[in-house]
């Protein structure tokens, strides 16, 4: 599944630089698919949070691939990185999703 920031989030950034696929964005920014992926779309997409940093859930793939775990939970000084229940994947799933952002 996915990873959510929760309202918990102090806005430090630090999960930020650390995303593979450039999935977290700052509050009110507008997300796209391009940001640090292979994809060619371009179109900004409405940001999920106004107060808090957040993760574009169809960038997120709990770093598998890249790392043994998710590197934004790994670092969050307030533990405010976790898995979102509404959206659930299997590991096959994500590495789906993986190659798709990258190719
Ligand atoms: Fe990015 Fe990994 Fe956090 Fe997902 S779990 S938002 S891929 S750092």
């Amino acid at each position: 599944m996915a990873i959510k920031i929760t309202e918990d989030c102090i806005n430090c950034e630090a999960c930020e630089p650390e995303c593979p696929n450039n999935a977290i964005y700052p509050p009110e920014e507008f997300w796209k698919f391009s940001d640090g992926t292979t994809i060619n779309d371009h179109e900004k997409r409405e940001p999920f949070s106004d107060e808090v940093f957040y993760i574009a859930t169809e960038k997120c793939t709990e770093c598998i691939g890249f790392h043994e775990e998710p590197q934004c939970a790994a670092v969050c000084p307030v533990d405010c990185c976790l898995p979102d229940e509404d959206n659930k994947e299997t590991e096959t799933e994500l590495l789906d999703k993986k190659h798709r952002l990258h190719k």
